[in-house]
């Protein structure tokens, strides 16, 4: 778990990358006591219809060089994509979302996470 939330590093992003958004997704997934399927996810996937996902980063490193905080983004965005771009979540939530659009993904999430055991 990271514990920042940056705002000025998406500027300049030539990929869009929402990154302070994905950071503070993917800290309060970790931060989640059941690793069932997560509104963080659905949050996630709505933002890359706007933003590159985080597996996106080409590691130009321009967020780097204008982050104040000096954070290692690169880095931590490869954690963000595995979690979201290929992990578990990833798997569920991509196969509910087409046939029950957002909203009801975050009810249909609530839902399941009750009757799936970890
Ligand atoms: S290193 Fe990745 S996240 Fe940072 S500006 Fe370049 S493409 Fe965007």
């Amino acid at each position: 778990m990271y514990p920042f939330r940056t705002e000025s590093t998406e500027a300049g992003c030539p990929k869009k990358i929402a990154i302070p958004d994905y950071f503070s997704l993917y800290n309060s997934s970790k931060r989640a006591i059941t690793d069932n399927i997560s509104s963080q996810f659905v949050y996630y996937l709505n933002l890359t219809s706007n933003h590159g996902k985080a597996g996106d980063c080409i590691e130009c490193r321009q967020c780097e060089k204008a982050c104040p905080q000096h954070l290692k983004i690169v880095e931590h965005l490869k954690d963000v994509s595995e979690l979201f771009d290929n992990g578990r979540a990833y798997r569920q939530n991509n196969q509910l979302l087409p046939y029950v659009g957002y909203p009801r993904t975050l009810n249909a999430i609530r839902c399941l996470n009750e009757i799936i055991p970890e």
